[in-house]
């Protein structure tokens, strides 16, 4: 029997081949959301094998849902939840784009303008992201919009100003309640309602990017069947 740990430890240098990889199991276990397979795969993000479904929105709702447990639980703050959802909605948006990279031909100058594109900055996605692709994170969001992008520039202050209010906060948040210098308290409501805001916007991305690369409808299909014959039981 071939002991793999001990053949990928032969190997010197990094990154090693996947092959090469030494867990048993694969470093994200998910059932897909849309035809409820099982899936294993390395790294966070990847597609259901059997439908095709891209898994990144359904890891940031399942990490947003960790976190908001925590807030009720008071073992997270308020202003770190605000940074751990920014940074999750930030990672999952990114891995849509890495995939409209890799699948939708383009030009490099579009390649170069997407992989500069800020998360963190509503402006600046809303404009690439509408361009190119005819999406709005925000569609049907426009209430919300002062809110979000207020929520983005806290998130700045807090990795970076350690929460004290800067001139480009006061300039850029339309936050009419701070004044340069002031110390941010975050809210535990503003963390809930942002997460509901993160969660509606990578749900529009999931939507969009899906009807770009549609899944392979029978085996959603058969999930729906399935969902049907226990509803029926369970009636
Ligand atoms: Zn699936």
């Amino acid at each position: 029997m071939i002991d793999m740990d001990v053949l990928a430890d032969s190997v010197t240098g990094d990154p090693r081949p996947d092959f090469y990889y030494t867990s048993t199991a694969q470093q994200t276990e998910f059932k897909c959301s849309a035809c409820n397979s099982y899936n294993d795969i390395r790294g966070k993000y990847g597609y259901c094998s059997s439908c095709g479904w891209r898994n990144s929105a359904e890891q940031q709702r399942v990490a947003l849902e960790q976190i908001r447990s925590k807030l009720k639980s008071g073992d997270v703050s308020a202003s770190v939840a605000v940074k751990q959802v920014v940074s999750e909605f930030d990672a999952a948006a990114r891995d849509y784009v890495n995939q409209l990279i890799s699948h939708v031909p383009m030009k490099e100058s579009r390649v170069k303008q997407l992989e500069k594109i800020l998360f963190h900055n509503i402006d600046n996605f809303e404009e690439l992201l509408s361009k190119f692709f005819d999406i709005s994170l925000l569609k049907g969001m426009a209430a919300d919009r002062s809110f979000v992008n207020k929520m983005f520039c806290r998130r700045h202050v807090y990795e970076h100003d350690g929460g004290v209010a800067t001139t480009r906060y006061v300039e850029k948040s339309g936050d009419t309640d701070i004044v340069e210098g002031d110390l941010i308290r975050e809210t535990v409501n503003n963390a809930h309602k942002l997460i509901g805001c993160l969660n509606r916007m990578i749900a529009t991305f999931e939507t969009d990017f899906q009807e770009m690369f549609p899944p392979e409808e029978f085996c959603i299909e058969v999930e729906k069947e399935r969902r049907e014959r226990i509803g029926q039981r369970n009636a």
